[in-house]
C-alpha cells in the first residue's frame, strides 16, 4: 500500500457530478450543464466530494444516494457505511430511464 499512489481525478467524485440513475459510465456536470463521461478530465471547477461536504449536504436535504449500493440514505450513520462508495445528492435521468421505469412498473 503505497501513499504515493497516483490519483486519477474523475468528474465521477466532484461535488458538480451527478450519476446516472443505471450507468456507471456516464453522469451529468451541474456545473457546465452537459453529459461527462468520467476519466476524460476534469473542467477547473472540479472540486472533491469529501464527507465534510456528505454531511452538509445530508442535513439540508435530509438523504443522500449511494450509487455503488443503489440505495438511499437516510442517516449520517448509514452515511459512514458509504464512505468509499460513490455518493452523492441525487441521480441523473434521461428519457429512455422514465420510459424503462413505467413499462416496468
Ligand atoms: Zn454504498
Amino acid at each position: 500500500m503505497s501513499s504515493n499512489a497516483e490519483v486519477i481525478v474523475s468528474c465521477e467524485s466532484c461535488i458538480s457530478y451527478i450519476p446516472h440513475v443505471i450507468s456507471r459510465g456516464m453522469g451529468y456536470c451541474n456545473n457546465t450543464d452537459s453529459l461527462v463521461i468520467p476519466g476524460e478530465g476534469v473542467c477547473e471547477d472540479y472540486k472533491k466530494r469529501d464527507i465534510q461536504w456528505l454531511r452538509k449536504v445530508f442535513k439540508e436535504q435530509g438523504w443522500l444516494y449511494c450509487h455503488t449500493c443503489r440505495i438511499h440514505i437516510f442517516s449520517l450513520e448509514e452515511l459512514e457505511k458509504h464512505i468509499n462508495d460513490l455518493v452523492t445528492y441525487g441521480v441523473f435521468f434521461d428519457d429512455a430511464v422514465y420510459e424503462d421505469a413505467y413499462s416496468a412498473d
